[in-house]
């Protein structure tokens, strides 16, 4: 295995951060993995995917394990399903575009959202109406303690709204390796009730839409929406969608009567973030290098050279905003790395 001391970890990070690490490696498979973990010096450290979901607050004093594990096969199939098995260093698109292709049909909704197979568990991915968990058959994790292995299956992994037992329980103590999807060969379960999605597939001139058809869509949509990190440092959404019990809403819909909600169940709903960040004056507003982005308000982002904590700041600041106006706390949907 080859380790490189010192490195900055700015082209590893969507926001663009030039933090570094002390000592970094990459692991291309199981085996190295298992390899690195004996090795003292990385006893603690940091795991990385593509970088999409983190927030570099500083200088790592941790190691950095890139995850860079190949490999996108079917492992087992019948006529109307197929198990599909991706290596946690595989591009997530890549995998979407790999299904497509293939005529697999589960995670066309998911396109274009970055970062790497791996990580897709760690947050349970979604858009578009769709999350991981749909779609999940199981993953393998190496645990970072004793380097042996262990197959979580969907009963284990405790998802929830951009969440999963490995943020919480079990949080650092595997890293994910192989990824297994379970997905439909004929007869695919489409999604399109969701945001702009039908009204895309309508412009496209798309009456019966395909798997391919659907990830076009999303594809579009997504460019056209979100800020492109390779131009303007962001990690996506910044915050979760506050999940508040329907009588606060009630509250809110008092003084607020236009506030965006999505019904959980009979008494909970989700508000969207970026309708409060907006409402608490912050959308388009720049401070110095960073700012909530001008079109889509809840994604911070990086305008020039921000360190991690001016970033923080900033959302410290989004946070205590939304507070004062609706009694609400912002959640980071990023992983704030110290
Ligand atoms: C423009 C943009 C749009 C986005 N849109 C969406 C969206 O629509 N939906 C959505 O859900 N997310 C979205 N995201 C967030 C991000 O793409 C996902 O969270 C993605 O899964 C992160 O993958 P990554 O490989 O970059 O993870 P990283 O940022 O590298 O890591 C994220 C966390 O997972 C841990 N981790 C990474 N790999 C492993 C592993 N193999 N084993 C164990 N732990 C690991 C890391 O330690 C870290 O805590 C968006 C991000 C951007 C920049």
């Amino acid at each position: 295995m080859e380790t490189k001391k010192q490195v900055s970890l700015k082209q590893y990070n969507t926001f663009g951060i030039a933090a570094t690490t002390p000592l970094f490696v990459k692991v291309t498979s199981s085996l190295v993995l298992q390899e690195v973990l004996k090795d003292v010096r990385f006893k603690d450290s940091f795991i990385l995917g593509g970088g999409s979901n983190v927030l570099f607050l500083k200088d790592l004093s941790l190691p950095v394990i890139k995850i860079a594990i190949p490999g996108i096969k079917i492992i087992e199939e019948n006529e109307d399903v197929a198990i599909v098995s991706a290596g946690a260093g595989v591009v997530w698109h890549d995998l979407v575009m790999w299904c497509i292709a293939n005529n697999l049909g589960g995670i066309e909704n998911l396109s274009l959202i970055p970062g790497l197979v791996g990580a897709a568990p760690i947050q349970n991915i979604g858009a578009y109406g769709v999350e991981l968990s749909d779609v999940f058959h199981n993953a393998i994790g190496i645990g970072r303690e004793k380097g042996g292995s262990r197959i979580f299956y969907l009963e284990d992994c405790e998802f929830g709204y951009r969440d999963s037992i490995f943020k919480n329980e079990l949080k650092d103590s595997y890293i994910i390796t192989t990824l297994r999807l379970s997905l439909t060969k004929k007869n695919h379960r489409l999604n399109i009730d969701y945001g702009a999605l039908s009204q895309t597939l309508e412009e496209m001139g798309v009456h019966s839409p395909t798997i391919s058809d659907i990830a076009k869509a999303v594809t579009r949509i997504r460019s056209q929406k979100l800020p492109n990190p390779e131009l303007l440092g962001n990690a996506g959404s910044f915050f979760k969608n506050p999940i508040v019990s329907n009588q606060k809403i009630k509250t809110i819909q008092n003084k607020f009567p236009g506030v965006p909600t999505y019904p959980i169940d009979g008494n909970y709903s989700k508000i969207a973030a970026g309708w409060l960040i907006e409402q608490a004056g912050f959308k388009g507003q720049q401070h110095g290098n960073v700012g909530m982005h001008k079109e889509q308000a809840l994604v911070l982002v990086n305008y020039g050279n921000a360190s991690g904590s001016e970033l923080w700041n900033h959302a410290q600041r989004v946070i205590a905003g939304v507070k004062q106006l609706f009694d609400l706390t912002l959640e980071p949907e990023v992983n704030l790395i110290n």
